[in-house]
């Protein structure tokens, strides 16, 4: 009955942990992927503007023009031109899109190991194989990785800075060189940036700034807390932007037309006080940790991948949840199972009272 492609997707470690974790009442719940501040009181008056206004219609495939304007113009300000904009169902909607009008059966795709758990999902759904590089224990990405693991298959290299799960964001020089393999090398980079503005020791940097064959996806989710909104963009060469567009023609149609008018005000919204916030949540939860566990300093997100005690991630987060800390398994995340998630998108008494708990298991 059901297609092949379904069963080479496996979310089963995933979900005992929600199986276990719906058991607890009133968990220190550190397990969360999205802000937890409110989206800006500027977009929900824009939203509600448009709402009464009955902007409420589809919009063209692409998005509305004025977005993918300011798209363009954020980048030209970062001295970046694009060759083409598009407007997405947030950055799911443009990994999805983007997977399937790239790869195929016989494609390998480079995924940095620990990733996000979307990219092997979606590589493997288009039948398409990835190949793991292996970024432990500092996981940061680098040329020495990459060298002997490109084939004449090889399509792309993934590249998710800063990172879930790690935390890890790339600087201008390791960008560079991985700009420079990849030039070498004929390879597309495929660049999730969603985490663009939660970058807390050095400036974001843009690697199509030294690639020009980069596909960037970025979204609104994390930036400005709005994740139900859907919205993103992709923007990269014209070759692969509109296939993408053709493909949302017949699938999406077209990104939700309130959240793109809310798109439009947030580009102009600078950087909340939120984001120094999370760099103090980053603070706690490193600061805490880091005496009892082997972890690495994330510069940017708000997650933190330290390795577990005893270097099994699944039996240490079993032992957290039984006391009533809800963290996420590495294997999650990652072709090994040594390491666990913590996300610091949670208030700071719940981050203290986490990091007590987790030291006390350690
Ligand atoms: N990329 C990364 C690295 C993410 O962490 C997420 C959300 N967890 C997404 C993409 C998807 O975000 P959205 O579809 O909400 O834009």
């Amino acid at each position: 009955m059901l297609a092949k492609r379904a069963a080479h997707i496996d979310s089963s470690g995933i979900r005992k942990v929600f199986d276990l974790a719906q058991k607890l009442e009133h968990p220190v719940n550190l397990s969360i992927g999205q802000p937890d501040f409110d989206v800006p009181a500027e977009l929900k008056e824009e939203a509600k503007k448009w709402i009464d206004a009955g902007f409420s219609k589809y919009t063209v495939t692409q998005g509305i023009q004025e977005l993918r304007e300011k798209v363009r113009e954020k980048y030209r300000k970062q001295g970046i031109e694009f060759e083409e904009i598009m407007i997405s169902s947030g950055v799911s909607g443009a990994l999805f899109l983007a997977a399937t009008v790239l790869f195929e059966e016989g494609d390998e795709v480079l995924i940095p190991d620990p990733y996000f758990v979307m990219y092997k999902h979606l590589v493997r759904l288009m039948g398409a194989t990835p190949v793991y590089i292996d970024t432990y224990p500092d996981f940061r990405l680098r040329v020495e990785q990459l060298e002997g693991r490109v084939s004449r298959r090889t399509k792309a290299l993934i590249v998710n800075s800063p990172s879930n799960p790690t935390g890890i964001s790339l600087q201008e020089e390791e960008q560079k060189e991985l700009a420079d393999f990849a030039g070498r090398h004929d390879l597309l980079i495929i660049c999730d940036e969603i985490y663009e503005r939660f970058n807390y020791d050095y400036p974001h940097v843009n690697i199509a700034r030294f690639h020009p064959r980069t596909l960037i996806l970025h979204g609104f989710s994390k930036s400005h807390a709005m994740t139900g909104w859907r919205l993103g963009f992709a923007a990269g060469p014209e070759e692969i932007v509109n296939e993408m567009i053709k493909i949302q023609q017949f699938s999406f149609v077209c990104a939700p037309s309130i959240a793109q008018k809310m798109g439009l005000a947030a580009l102009d919204l600078p950087p909340g006080k939120e984001i120094e916030e999370y760099r103090l949540k980053r603070d706690i939860v490193y600061d805490g940790l880091k005496q009892k566990f082997n972890v690495v300093k994330p510069n940017g997100a708000f997650y933190i991948f330290p390795e577990a005690p005893g270097g099994d991630g699944d039996a240490f987060v079993r032992k957290a949840i039984e006391h009533n800390v809800l963290i996420i398994p590495g294997s999650v995340f990652s072709e090994k199972k040594t390491h666990f998630r913590i996300s610091f998108a949670a208030d700071d008494a719940v981050l203290r009272e986490g990091v007590e708990i987790l030291n006390s298991l350690a």
